[in-house]
């Protein structure tokens, strides 16, 4: 069966676009995939942390996981740190990929701001540390968010210079299998109505975890009133809801909206403005807080619930990382022989 892996920073809040655009798309992939489903902590310290709170926000994506369907028998859940040769691999690649590729990565780029001598080194190295979480399991599908884009892009390279640099000792070992190739080519899952979703202050930005702004993002614990509020007070502009999709063109704000409905409500766009066409704000942020509550609420409740019993979780990420463990150490004691370190 092909192998899916996909990871979530513990890096703050979990927002709706997490679960549109990542979280939700895991469930369906367990009847027909071997699924890995990690909580990236590694990846998270690349900006600064405290402890107590990646513990907590660690416990909080696992919880989302399980409360979002994901079966914690049937597809494997763990943080990364809990298997070591997550970061032994990134070391490899840190040595097969170019600084020129690591500086042309957009998310670098944007979080690194103007200030780039100034952020950690991980923060340049973390698409070198990503191939190595999808590339340890040899994993082929990838369920990420439009903004994943890239650094997936920069997985198959870092791959193919590996399999090409260690073609010779690849092949003398025999473990290119059929093609040659130790490592495979990963496709990007990324589809369906809700890939990318915009901040609610500012229809040009993602939606995201390390927003300043509280108030831009629907975070998966927010409560019922704080949906609505926040929805509420959602930057649009003035006119009413087009009557087609064509209509939501230059209109970022309210084409983030009609999206979110759409994906919140199984939908598809033309869909939604086929009700909503011709509407005013204040008929379509009412119905749409009450769709985004009547979706989110059961998973809150689920989160709290497994939240107040941490020991569960640690257990159910205890018990992923040692069957991560299991696939990833035979993968990486192969690639240690590839490169030639004696043991
Ligand atoms: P941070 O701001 O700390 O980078 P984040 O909100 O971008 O946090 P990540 O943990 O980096 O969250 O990403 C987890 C998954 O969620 C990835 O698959 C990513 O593509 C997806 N994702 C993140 N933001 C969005 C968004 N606004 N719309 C759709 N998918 C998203
Ligand atoms: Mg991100």
């Amino acid at each position: 069966t092909p192998r899916v892996f996909s990871g979530i920073q513990p890096s703050g809040d979990l927002h709706l676009g997490n679960y549109l655009g990542a979280i939700r798309r895991f469930v369906p992939l367990q009847d027909t995939h071997e699924t890995l489903y990690c909580v990236v902590d590694m990846h998270a310290i690349t900006v600064w942390q405290e402890p107590e709170a990646l513990r907590r926000a660690t416990r909080e994506v696992a919880a989302a996981f399980i409360a979002a369907g994901i079966d914690p028998k049937r597809s494997i859940i763990f943080n990364q740190s809990q298997v070591a040769e997550h970061a032994e691999l990134a070391w490899v690649f840190n040595c097969i990929a170019r600084i020129g590729w690591m500086n042309r990565m957009t998310q670098f780029k944007d979080k690194a701001g103007k200030n780039s001598e100034n952020v950690s080194l991980g923060l340049l190295a973390y698409p070198s540390l990503m191939a190595a979480d999808i590339l340890l399991y040899k994993a082929t599908q990838v369920p990420v968010g439009d903004d994943q884009k890239q650094h997936l892009e920069l997985t198959r390279d870092i791959a193919a210079k590996f399999n090409n640099d260690y073609a010779q000792t690849i092949k003398a070992l025999g473990l290119g299998g059929d093609t040659g190739e130790f490592f495979p080519m990963t496709d990007p899952l990324i589809a369906g109505p809700a890939t990318r979703i915009m901040s609610l202050r500012d229809g040009t930005k993602k939606m995201s975890k390390s927003d300043p702004s509280d108030q831009s993002r629907i975070s998966l614990l927010d409560d019922a009133d704080a949906i609505a509020k926040k929805i509420r007070r959602a930057t649009t502009d003035p006119a009413e809801l087009p009557e087609t999709v064509e209509g939501l063109a230059g209109r970022p704000e309210a084409d983030n909206l009609v999206g979110i409905y759409a994906a919140l409500s199984d939908r598809s766009k033309p869909e939604v403005l086929a009700e909503f066409g011709g509407k005013g704000w204040g008929v379509f942020k009412p119905a749409l807080a009450d769709l985004a509550v009547s979706v989110l609420s059961p998973m809150s409740t689920r989160m709290r619930e497994l939240l107040d019993d941490p020991e569960t979780i640690d257990g159910v990420l205890r018990d992923g990382g040692a069957r991560a463990r299991a696939i990833a150490a035979p993968i990486m004691d192969e690639v240690r022989r590839i490169v030639g370190f004696v043991r």
